[in-house]
Formats: structure tokens, C-alpha cells, sequence
């Protein structure tokens, strides 16, 4: 089956509503396309390794979390930008890309997919900006040493977290927020959390998880945001009887 890609647009919108956002990106249609879309690509990041990917599994749209036109880059096509733009633009494929709206979506999105991967019940969110919620906050159903919450981690996410030993007590509230949200250690330190879980990690992250007494575990930014996009797909695949596969395209950050 095929769906115009008017369509699939405005479910993506209405699903989405990426209106609510303040976002560093555009969010939505980035670069347009055929006008029909019956193979739908999804990936995390529009690199070049993954349109060209696609393109050979005959894709008509790709779909990701991580488009272009970052607020503050460079608006020039040139480079690598050019020569992304230039194979979907020569190949007649769209792309769709979601940072926020996918990140915060209260099923679909990064944080509550990321819940579900690692066996976690979401109770709140860790804060709130520009009214949405950024990251999560869970009780455990029993308490949890620092090692044995890493090697949750790792074997969930197939990859091994950095583990900031910053306390040995043990873990009972978790809070995350996926991707690059190393900056929320201070918002999980006052939510009560024991550990907090995000993808990547800067200098100062240790300090602060040190001299707060928390776990930090920096769990990947790639790793940690793989299944919201994955989850949009399959709910498009279904609604609109599409073929749809996610590529990974690995990232060790
Ligand atoms: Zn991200």
C-alpha cells in the first residue's frame, strides 16, 4: 500500500504536534520528495551512510530523529550537507525528521521507549520546558546496586555505559533523559533520584555526580534515542499498511 505523502505528513502532524515545541530544528517535512510513500526508512541521524542505506532498500521517505538545519549551523550547501541533500534530492526521497516531539511524546517518544526497553515504570517527569516534559523519574521494584544497574544497561542497549560511581549506596529512584541531557544531573539530584541515565557525558558531569552523591551512567546518545523513531514507524507501518524497517547505523557515542 502507499500513502501520499500529504497524508502521512498531517498524521505525523496532528500525532506529533510539533507546533507546542521550541526547537533548535525544523521539525517535519525537511527535504520533499516523491508525492507517494509505500517504503518508509527509519533511523536515528540522516548521515550519509543511512539515506544511502535506504536508497537501496528502495525507500521513499526517511524518517529520523536527527535531521538537518540545526539552529546556529551554517545554512550554506556545502560539504557533506551538500552531498547528503544532493542523494535524496537525486533519488526523488523525502525526509522527515522529529527532535523534541519525539523525544518528549508520552508513548512514542525517546524517554517513555527507553522506559520500556530497560523494564522501568515511569512515575514523573524529571522537569518541564517550554511546557513539555523533559525526561522521566521511576521507582525500582527493589533496590539495585550500581554494577547490576550498568549491566541492565548494557545488555538492554547492546552497548556498555560509562558508570560514574558517584555513590555505593544503592539505587531505588532512576531518572533519564536521552541523548545528549548530561546538563539534567542537577534537575535529577532534585527530584531524589540515586542515578541518573543519559547518553552522553561532559567533564563536569563527574564532578557533579561525585560531589552530589548519584550514579551517573552515560549510556550513549545514538543508544539511548534508537527507539522512539522505531516505535513512530511501526505505528505509521500499521496505520497506513506501509513496509517499513529501521537501520541502525552504529554510533559509539
Ligand atoms: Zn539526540
Amino acid at each position: 500500500m502507499t500513502v501520499s505523502l500529504d497524508e502521512l505528513m498531517a498524521a505525523l502532524t496532528r500525532e506529533l504536534k510539533p507546533e507546542q515545541f521550541k526547537d533548535y530544528c525544523p521539525n517535519g517535512l525537511q527535504v520533499q520528495g516523491r508525492a507517494h510513500i509505500g517504503r518508509l526508512v527509519t533511523g536515528v541521524t540522516a548521515c550519509q551512510a543511512l539515506i544511502d542505506a535506504a536508497i537501496e532498500q528502495k525507500a521513499d521517505a526517511i524518517l529520523v530523529h536527527h535531521g538537518y538545519f540545526w539552529r546556529g549551523e551554517d545554512a550554506v550547501l556545502t560539504g557533506i550537507k551538500r552531498r547528503r541533500i544532493k542523494t535524496l534530492m537525486e533519488h526523488d526521497v523525502s525526509l522527515i525528521a522529529y527532535h523534541l516531539p519525539l523525544d518528549a511524546h508520552p508513548e512514542l517518544g525517546n524517554n517513555v521507549q527507553l522506559a520500556k526497553i530497560l523494564g522501568l515504570n515511569p512515575g514523573s517527569a524529571l522537569s518541564r520546558q517550554n511546557n513539555h516534559d523533559m525526561g522521566l523519574v521511576a521507582q525500582l521494584p527493589a533496590p539495585m546496586s550500581g554494577a547490576d544497574f550498568a549491566a541492565l544497561l548494557a545488555a538492554r542497549l547492546q552497548r556498555e555505559p560509562l558508570h560514574i560511581a558517584g555513590s555505593e549506596a544503592p539505587i531505588r529512584t532512576v531518572a533519564w533523559c536521552t541523548g545528549a541531557a548530561q546538563g539534567y544531573i542537577e534537575q535529577a539530584v532534585a527530584a531524589g533520584a540515586d542515578a541518573y541515565i543519559s547518553g552522553e557525558i561532559s567533564e563536569p558531569t563527574v564532578h557533579s555526580a561525585r560531589e552530589h552523591g548519584i550514579h551517573y551512567f552515560a549510556a550513549g546518545h545514538h543508544a539511548t534515542e534508537r527507539y522512539g523513531v522505531q516505535a513512530l514507524g511501526q505505528l505509521l507501518a500499521q496505520r497506513f499498511d506501509l513496509q517499513h524497517q529501521f537501520i541502525d547505523i552504529d554510533n559509539p557515542v
